[in-house]
């Protein structure tokens, strides 16, 4: 993907998050890969309301820093499931609410209450609490490199995509999902059989 289209993309979706109440203040972070090498990510500490394409920082899947700006302290969970999975093409980590609030009691997201929950994101593991920017937490996240969406213990949530929407998508997804599961309190999840039906779908 050519670096310029995709700093102005990442912008934009960096503010449909903020304006979708999807993150507040500087928390979370977010990436696109441009090759099989290099990603942007956006950058530590900023707004993701106001930021614009040229403050995106560019690096390499070894950690190196290749233009102005420092990256998140989040980056090592973004290149380990950039390298465990060579179609993910984005990832979003952010703290919204109702997923935070799940995060923070220690539930797992039921995302079979509904048929997009089962297609949109299927099984969505609870990642064990890790001080945030740490190596372990981004061990524990490789671990689960395979799912489509996270829990993070008392923290937030992160989701993966073939594209930036279809991350965008599988995070709006979630957190409709954590707040749904708030609202219908301990009604059951859709029947093994047709769960098992939607997967093909
Ligand atoms: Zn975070």
């Amino acid at each position: 993907m050519n670096e310029r289209f995709a700093r102005s993309k990442l912008a934009e979706v960096c503010k449909l998050l903020y304006d979708r109440n999807l993150t507040v203040s500087a928390g979370g972070n977010m990436s696109l890969r441009l090759n099989d090498d290099e990603f942007i990510i956006t950058p530590t500490g900023r707004n993701k309301g106001s930021l614009r394409p040229d403050e995106m920082v560019l690096m390499n899947m070894k950690g190196k820093v290749l233009s102005d700006g420092r990256p998140s302290m989040e980056k090592g969970f973004h290149m380990a499931l950039f390298r465990s999975n060579p179609d993910t093409a984005s990832v979003i980590h952010c703290h919204p609410l109702y997923c935070t609030a799940l995060a923070v009691r220690g539930e797992r997201i039921r995302s079979a209450l509904t048929p997009e929950g089962v297609i949109l994101l299927g099984d969505v593991p609870m990642i064990g609490y890790f001080t945030p920017g740490s190596k372990k937490l981004a061990d524990a996240i490789a671990e689960h490199s395979s799912s489509k969406a996270m829990l993070m213990e008392r923290h937030g949530a992160i989701t993966q995509g073939g594209s930036l929407e279809e991350s965008f998508n599988r995070m709006e997804e979630l957190e409709f999902q954590a707040r749904l599961q708030m609202l219908v309190g301990d009604a059951g999840e859709l029947p093994a059989s047709e769960i098992k039906k939607l997967l093909k779908v």
